[in-house]
């Protein structure tokens, strides 16, 4: 185990908030698990009194949550803390998240000060506190440490960190482990966070002004699968709906097998559960699905698609897909390629397979070079984009109710342009006047054209 004495850190000429505000800046790297953390990390900083200022800005206490899902995840969390210290050499930096559970020394090389694991996050605002304040020195790092009892990290303030939709983790880990997949090492088994837990946060949430909150976790098909009673995705989605102000529930990702029919058919009935799935794919062929160490069949993975497309209208359906999986032949990836082609999937997440040390997949021969893999990652990026226009198309003269994210006045005219989600993951662009309507309400915005990236509209009286 390597710890990392307090002692043996750099950068502590930092006062304390104490006797000025000091400031932290935050940089996340990778997924929407790690972007809610980010978020529950300001709100913490800021109500011990420290000032979130931009990562530009020369803070005094920098935060990189980490992500080491690829090679460009290990790559990008290394280049945040490089950055981190030419903004400010003196700066306190503090690495946090998958890549820091993982390889703590390739962030320490880069220029972090303090290293926090993934099971030390939820303390990470005290352990930071704790040595700019110049406390007792503490082991911020334990690789062997699992969180079966881990503790998840609470956001209690308002959307003034700039965002609309809030993000409410329900679940962490995951005990799948697919082939290629580093998660499960670095962020231990499946725990689910205790239901009324979550449903009280997201009481908290509404009180401080969010009308949407996402769920978010490692595997939140799995949720409540530790506990002993009856708690699972669905109940915890029925207890939410039972949120007063709580206006629209976005699941963010979900496996294929936890998708149910009964889950489906609570979407097709529920007045806040919002119209999108994401549903991981990553191959459309059987054999490679199995050589991935996915449990499902591409017929299976067809049949959650479809029967979501025939009894949810207009639902948004996502999908992540992995090319240059070892022992992927041009038949397999044709597979793939067709799979998709005849699925109303409406948009793709296209990764390339990336070697991780570790995996089970090391071992498998066939290996994919970056010439093979390229060409079909641009296939797979140009179809999602043919589908997600295609699906834009389909609101064309109709009126999608979205929430207000954000405004951009204009100092030219009286009208700004606003910008808005629909429940079906539709981004909505349109002309709006300040008193016409403000950031966090809802509208109704009539569809006139469609990009493949936004549709544009007009703003419909109310
Ligand atoms: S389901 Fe598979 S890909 Fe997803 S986190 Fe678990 S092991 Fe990784």
């Amino acid at each position: 185990m390597s710890d990392y004495p307090l002692a043996a850190i750099s950068g502590d000429s930092t006062s304390a908030p104490d006797t000025a505000p000091t400031r932290v800046a935050f940089q996340n790297v990778g997924c929407k698990l790690n972007q809610y953390e980010v978020e529950a990390l300001q709100d913490g900083f800021q109500r011990r009194g420290y000032e979130v200022v931009p990562f530009e800005a020369g803070a005094d206490v920098y935060v990189v949550n980490t992500c080491t899902v690829t090679g460009s995840g290990d790559a990008d969390s290394r280049r945040a803390v490089r950055r981190a210290v030419r903004f400010n050499p003196e700066a306190t930096v503090v690495a946090t998240g998958c890549y820091a559970q993982r390889r703590p020394d390739g962030l320490r090389e880069a220029g972090a000060g303090l290293v926090v694991g993934n099971q030390q996050k939820a303390d990470l605002v005290d352990t930071v506190h704790r040595h700019l304040t110049g406390s007792t020195p503490v082991a911020v790092f334990d690789p062997s440490a699992r969180p079966r009892a881990a503790r998840f990290l609470e956001i209690h303030g308002a959307p003034s960190l700039g965002r609309t939709r809030g993000t409410l983790k329900i679940q962490d880990g995951c005990d799948e482990h697919c082939t290629y997949c580093v998660i499960p090492s670095v962020r231990g088994v499946s725990v689910s966070r205790p239901l009324d837990e979550v449903v009280q946060q997201a009481r908290r949430m509404v009180e401080a002004g969010y009308r949407e909150v996402a769920l978010t976790g490692v595997h939140t098909g799995s949720y409540g699968r530790d506990f002993d009673g009856e708690e699972s995705l669905l109940t915890l989605l029925q207890a939410l709906e039972g949120v007063d102000g709580l206006s629209r529930i976005r699941l963010n990702s979900v496996e294929p097998g936890f998708v149910t029919d009964a889950l489906i058919r609570h979407l097709a009935d529920s007045s806040k559960l919002c119209r999108h799935f994401h549903i991981p794919l990553q191959s459309g062929d059987d054999r490679i699905l199995r050589r991935m160490g996915r449990r499902y069949t591409a017929a299976e993975y067809a049949r959650v698609v479809e029967t979501i497309a025939d009894l949810v209208p207009d639902c948004a359906i996502g999908a992540d897909v992995m090319v240059g999986f070892p022992g992927e032949g041009r038949q397999h990836f044709g597979n793939t390629l067709d799979l998709i082609r005849r699925l109303p999937l409406t948009y793709l997440h296209v990764f390339s397979y990336s070697l991780r040390d570790g995996t089970a997949a090391l071992r498998l021969g066939d290996r994919q070079t970056r010439a093979t893999q390229r060409p079909r990652a641009r296939q797979l990026i140009r179809l999602s984009e043919d589908k997600r226009l295609a699906f834009h198309r389909r609101f064309l003269g109709s009126s999608l109710r979205i929430l207000v994210e954000e405004r951009c006045s204009s100092s030219a005219s009286a009208f700004g342009l606003a910008v808005g989600m629909s429940d079906n993951y539709v981004k909505v662009l349109f002309a709006a006047g300040e008193q016409e309507i403000a950031e966090n309400q809802f509208a109704f915005v009539r569809i006139g054209r469609a990009r493949q990236d936004a549709v544009f509209g007009e703003l419909e009286p109310s």
